[in-house]
C-alpha cells in the first residue's frame, strides 16, 4: 500500500511520524476526506479548497497548490487500485520541541495522504438510521477541519453505545449539526439546514445538496432551528461525504413522523446520486 508523504508516494511502511509532530502531541493540524466512486474523486477541487481556507484559518502553510494535490491523490488512487473508498488528507503544522507556541518560519508542515476502501452504506441509506441529541460543547470556529475531534469523537462514542448512528449536536437551544454531518429538517415542505457560519462545518455534500436544490427550484433556507422543531419535524436527514444523504427516522428513541424515510430525503437522496453519477459516471 502506498501513501503520499510530504509531496511524494511511497510505500506506507517507510513512513515514522515523529513524536514531536505537532498533529499528534497538540492536533495541531487541519484534515479533509474525499470520496472516490468507480475510482474517480468527487468533488474534489471543493474539498481541497477548504483544506486551504482551513490550513489559512491556523496559520499552516501548504506547499503545495490544489492542482499538484489533485495529481498526486490522482496518482495514488490508481496505484492503490482503488474503486469506491476514500482517500484522507492531514496536514500538521510539523515538527518542533514541544512548547504551545509555533513560529511558522521553522516548522515545515508534515503532508500525508492516504486511501481506504469504502462501500456505500446502501441498506442504511434506503431504511434510515436512529441518532441522540447531545450538547454541543466544541469551541467556537467549527468551520475550521481541525484535527482536535474530542468532543465529536465523545458524541459518536455515546451514540454508538446506544445502537445510533449519529449524535446530533444542539448550542443552547439551537441545532448545530452531527459529530461528521450536517442536519436537515423538513416541514410542512420547508427544508432548513443552520446557516454556514463559526458555529458548523460547511459541508462540501452540504453545498452539493443546495446548489442541486437552488437549480432545480426546490426551496432551501439556511437558517437556526430548535431541537423541538427538530423532534417535531416531517422529515430530517444527514449529509456527508461518508454519510451520503442519511434518512433519519427515530431521535432519542422517538419516531420522526411516522418513523420511515419521507418524500423529500427520497428525492434528495436520488439528486445527489445522480450528481455523483454525472462526475464518477454509474
Ligand atoms: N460536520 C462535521 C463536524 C463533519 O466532520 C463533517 C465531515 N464528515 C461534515 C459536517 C460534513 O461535511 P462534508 O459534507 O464536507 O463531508
Amino acid at each position: 500500500k502506498n501513501i503520499i508523504f510530504n509531496g511524494s508516494m511511497v510505500d506506507k511502511s517507510t513512513v515514522h511520524i515523529d513524536i514531536e509532530d505537532r498533529g499528534y502531541q497538540f492536533g495541531d493540524g487541519i484534515y479533509e476526506v474525499i470520496r472516490i466512486y468507480n475510482g474517480k474523486l468527487f468533488t474534489a477541487d471543493e474539498h481541497l479548497e477548504r483544506l486551504i481556507k482551513s490550513a489559512t484559518a491556523i496559520e499552516i502553510n501548504i506547499p503545495y497548490s490544489i492542482k499538484e494535490i489533485k495529481n498526486l491523490l490522482i496518482k495514488l488512487i490508481n496505484e492503490n487500485n482503488v474503486t469506491m473508498g476514500i482517500v484522507y488528507i492531514q496536514v500538521s503544522r510539523g515538527v518542533s520541541p514541544r512548547k504551545h507556541s509555533f513560529t511558522t518560519i521553522h516548522t515545515a508542515p508534515v503532508f500525508i495522504a492516504y486511501t481506504s476502501e469504502l462501500k456505500i452504506p446502501k441498506d442504511s441509506l434506503s431504511c434510515g438510521v436512529s441518532a441522540i441529541t447531545i450538547e454541543d460543547i466544541r469551541w467556537l470556529r467549527c468551520d475550521i477541519k481541525s484535527l482536535n475531534l474530542l468532543p465529536n469523537v465523545l458524541a459518536k462514542q455515546k451514540a454508538v453505545a446506544e445502537n445510533c448512528f449519529e449524535a446530533i449536536q444542539y448550542r443552547d437551544d439551537t441545532v448545530t449539526e452531527g459529530s461528521s454531518s450536517n442536519v436537515w429538517i423538513v416541514k410542512e415542505g420547508v427544508i432548513k439546514t443552520h446557516p454556514a457560519n463559526n458555529f458548523i462545518l460547511n459541508g462540501i455534500t452540504r453545498q452539493v445538496i443546495l446548489s442541486i436544490c437552488k437549480e432545480l427550484g426546490i426551496k432551501t433556507i439556511e437558517e437556526k432551528f430548535t431541537t423541538d422543531e427538530l423532534l417535531n419535524a416531517d422529515e430530517v436527514f444527514l449529509t456527508g461525504t461518508t454519510t451520503e444523504v442519511m434518512p433519519i427516522i427515530v431521535i432519542n428513541n422517538h419516531k420522526i413522523s411516522t418513523g420511515i424515510p419521507g418524500p423529500v430525503t427520497k428525492n434528495i437522496q436520488s439528486l445527489f446520486t445522480l450528481k455523483i453519477e454525472s462526475i464518477c459516471g454509474p
